[in-house]
């Protein structure tokens, strides 16, 4: 027993999974007590702001996909939803080929449109031809990567140019590694549909509702605020500084948490814990009660990344493209995989930004590592003369800002949805020992809340359970 007054709930990881976790569980528990522990010295995990030439910028993630409630859901809960504002743009461009082309229609990488794509010059003439002489779809019974459906189904070139940059944009990985089904569940679908991958993914982009809705979301002042916000709402203890080294069962039930450095350990007991962080430490903490769980996440594979944010004078960028940003195909071989022009995109940094304007070019894929050993100078100036051929950028930033993202990226190899059946099947021998965050269901934002919501609700009920069995008095 712990003698604790109240049950307790420990939430390891205060990124956005661990504090949508805390969040919910406010609302299924509002007296249990809540305990957000942070191995960093602040919360927010991938969602992170920054100050830039006297605006504040996100570094880490920067826009929600509204198709999904989750995110905005959770950001109305938490009095954020005065600041939701939708993309002033949402025109792309891919650079590829020595140009900056318009992106042409698709589903995920997946053409919808031929005639756009032959127009956009993204694909050669050769690879049209090829793109042409579709084949009508086999269903694909079990899990393939996603480059290698594609390119069966259209082309190398279409998979190169076009699918590559979109996945890379989301989880900087390589399509030819990266599973159909948990990667890209889009195109997952499109294969379950009659007639050719074109002709599906035409009639799924024709179902979209006519005005194009509204796709992704952001916060006024960055998303970054969206985790601070969801602590506070939680009314959740959080102590940053805080890294869990192990967990331990307590024989009458509940769990001891073992936190801090080696040299002054202290022992925090939880009626319930969540899970919230990324798989390598997920991993180590459950070794000794989930070997299975173990071992499945430690074969994650984390991509590394870095974002480096510039603030130029209006003037030294020329021939700003009619997007909010564009992707670059790895095929190219350039040094930046993605710029966004952030004052174009959103409308609160334009006007804070003045007469600067603010880009992100995002640098590293999966097996990249070489890149990102560079100085942040060096990728200061390699983000510089790539803006400079893509964009025209002349002169030097006023201000840069170099983020590193060690592990940023969960890559969700072919097999990944039968690897996370194995993992809960393994952790339903571990009660009281919840999971969640971007390891398992997707690594957007709404997708990793829903993950933590659920965990949320799975520890709820077993508080429940055991208050129903008289294990454990339930305030
Ligand atoms: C550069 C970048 C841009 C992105 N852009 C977008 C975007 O625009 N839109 C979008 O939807 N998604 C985006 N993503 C993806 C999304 O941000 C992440 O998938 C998501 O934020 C992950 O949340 P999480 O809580 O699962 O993990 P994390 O954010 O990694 O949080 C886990 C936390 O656990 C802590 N921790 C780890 N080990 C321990 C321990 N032993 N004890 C205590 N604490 C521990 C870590 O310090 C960390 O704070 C982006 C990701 C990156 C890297």
């Amino acid at each position: 027993m712990s003698g604790a007054e109240r049950t307790r709930v420990v939430i390891v990881g205060g990124g956005i999974a661990g504090a949508a976790a805390a969040e919910e569980l406010r609302t299924l528990l509002p007296d249990a007590e809540l305990l957000v522990l942070e191995a960093s010295e602040r919360v927010g995990g991938k969602l992170h702001r920054v100050e830039l030439a006297g605006s504040t910028i996100d570094v880490g993630a920067e826009a929600m996909l509204a198709r999904r409630p989750e995110a905005l859901d959770l950001a109305t809960r938490v009095g954020l939803r005065s600041a939701v504002i939708h993309p002033a743009t949402t025109k792309a461009a891919l650079w590829t080929r020595g140009s900056l082309r318009p992106m042409p229609p698709t589903i995920m990488g997946v053409p919808a449109d031929l005639d756009a794509l032959a127009e956009s010059g993204v694909v050669s003439r050769v690879g049209m031809i090829r793109a042409t002489v579709q084949r009508r779809q086999t269903p694909v019974a079990d899990d393939v990567s996603v480059g290698d459906y594609v390119a069966s189904q259209l082309g190398d070139e279409v998979c190169d140019r076009l699918l590559e940059p979109l996945l890379g944009g989301v989880y900087a990985g390589h399509a030819r590694s990266l599973s159909l089904r948990a990667a890209a569940p889009q195109i997952a679908a499109l294969a379950e549909r009659d007639g050719s991958l074109v002709e599906a993914a035409a009639q799924v982009y024709g179902e979209r509702p006519a005005s194009g809705g509204q796709v992704f979301a952001g916060l006024r002042s960055g998303v970054g605020q969206l985790v601070p916000a969801a602590l506070e709402a939680s009314g959740a203890t959080v102590r940053s500084g805080a890294t869990v080294r192990e967990l331990h069962r307590v024989e009458s039930g509940g769990w001891h948490l073992v936190v801090g450095p080696t040299t002054g350990v202290e022992r925090i007991y939880a009626d319930a814990v969540v899970l919230a962080t990324p798989a390598a430490p997920t991993a180590r903490l459950l070794s000794a009660h989930a070997s299975v769980a173990a071992a499945e996440l430690g074969a994650i594979e984390y991509a590394s990344m870095a974002i480096v944010s510039l603030a130029v004078p209006r003037f030294a960028i020329g021939g700003l493209p009619d997007s909010s940003g564009f992707l670059v195909p790895p095929i190219d071989g350039r040094a930046i995989k993605a710029a966004t022009i952030s004052s174009r995109k959103w409308g609160w940094l334009d006007e804070a930004s003045g007469d600067l304007v603010v880009l992100r070019a995002s640098l590293g894929r999966a097996g990249e590592a070489e890149l990102l050993q560079r100085t942040d100078a060096e990728l200061v100036a390699l983000a510089v003369g790539d803006l400079h051929e893509a964009v025209g950028l002349s002169g030097q930033p006023v201000d840069s800002h170099v983020q590193r993202w060690g592990g940023a990226l969960p890559q969700y190899a072919v097999g990944h949805l039968d690897r996370v059946r194995r993992i809960d099947d393994s952790l339903a021998g571990v009660p009281g020992v919840e999971v969640c965050g971007a390891a398992y269901a997707g690594v957007g934002i709404p997708a990793v809340i829903a993950t933590a919501r659920a965990a949320a609700a799975r520890a709820a009920d077993h508080l429940a359970k055991l208050s129903a069995a008289g294990e454990r008095m339930m305030p």
